[in-house]
């Protein structure tokens, strides 16, 4: 008798034991354009610290396409996203131009709640990989429309001019609506959202950069991970700090550390959520680095650094990965960009 229950003591323990390591939800955050300096110039200028340090377990993602050995975000979204090499300004597509499916798509198949919010128009090339299947990121009209075709839960951004402002004459949003979107314009709006699906178009065309954006990303992010959360099933979604990029192409370091910090806020608060919810993933990357940015010198104390670049566009250097919560260890040491979906589709336990 006593040896039964020493023996079903045991099974508890290695079941709640692997029980752990499997996440229920994933927020997959993406600094668009963030190499190490770029993390680097946000931690300098907020006092030597990051809300990235509370991180473990770390990584680096091999960023080249498969027409170029400098990545752009449409084929290096798509990488992250659906798992494949792609050329440079593609959109969810593989090479020969057939669709292929993204970590969002298969979750959401799955019946996982999906969602995404970020710092620019949501046709974008990031955010645009992950949910539309076009040969040319500069398709952004038709991308709005790719949107319909998914049932996403949750997108925040700007870009409400191709939803609403077309050259067919067609309003996305009012199509939205009938498939029983709650439309959002504003913040507060969001914020009102608790239940059901919801597209915030925040703005006419991208996000205005920081400061000016306020705390649009770190408070959409939240409210959308309120209403996600709703679903017992689990849910996944990605954040993008988009604009790194491009103070990156601006050879900005400033802008750079105010972009990154606007990120790590964000950053922040998902990993108090996951502290608490214990079965949530959170990795955070890049889909390459911009600017080929480096620190040659600064000062702690002043929170000063002073910055160089080799390029206006992109580098090809890998980028780091950071992860958190369970499954976290599958995503350190160096990585393809590719092996991102694949991972998470075996962790989430999903039917591909
Ligand atoms: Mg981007
Ligand atoms: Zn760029």
């Amino acid at each position: 008798m006593k040896k039964i229950k020493i023996t079903s003591v045991l099974v508890i323990l290695t079941v709640a034991l692997f029980a752990q390591k499997q996440p229920k939800n994933v927020v997959f955050i993406i600094g668009d354009g963030m190499g190490l300096a770029h993390i680097y110039a946000g931690m300098v200028a907020n006092g030597n610290k990051l809300q990235l340090e509370r991180f473990k377990n770390i990584g680096f993602s091999k960023t080249y396409s498969s027409s170029h050995f400098t990545t752009d975000s449409g084929a290096g979204g798509t990488a992250l996203s659906s798992g494949i090499k792609t050329r440079n300004g593609m959109i969810g597509m593989n090479p020969d131009s057939t669709a292929s499916e993204s970590i969002l798509e298969v979750a959401e198949k799955n019946g996982l709640s999906t969602g995404m919010v970020v710092a620019c128009d949501v046709t974008h090339a990031t955010p645009a990989s992950f949910i539309a299947h076009q040969v040319s990121r500069k398709m952004t009209e038709e991308i709005a429309t790719d949107y319909l075709k998914t049932d996403i839960d949750v997108f925040i951004g700007g870009g409400r001019k191709n939803f609403e402002n077309r050259t067919d004459n067609r309003n996305i949003t009012n199509e939205l609506k009938e498939k029983g979107y709650t439309i959002a314009y504003t913040l507060d709006e969001v914020k009102n959202t608790k239940t059901g699906k919801l597209a915030g178009m925040l703005y006419n065309e991208h996000n205005p950069p920081m400061p000016e954006r306020g705390d649009m990303l770190p408070e959409a992010s939240m409210a959308a991970i309120d209403i996600l959360d709703n679903n017992k099933k689990g849910f996944f979604m990605m954040i993008e700090g988009s604009q790194i990029d491009w103070a990156g192409h601006d050879n900005n370091g400033a802008q750079i550390a105010k972009e990154v910090l606007d990120l790590d806020k964000t950053i922040g608060k998902v990993l108090d959520f996951a502290e608490k919810n214990k079965n949530t993933l959170v990795i955070v990357t890049a889909d390459h680095e911009t600017g080929g940015f480096t620190i040659t010198d600064g000062s702690i104390i002043k929170k000063e650094f002073k910055s160089d670049f080799s390029t206006k566009g992109h580098s090809s250097v890998p980028v780091p990965i950071f992860a958190f919560g369970p499954g976290a260890e599958d995503f350190t040491g160096f990585m393809e960009n590719i092996s991102f979906k694949n991972k998470l589709i075996k962790l989430l336990k999903l039917k591909n």
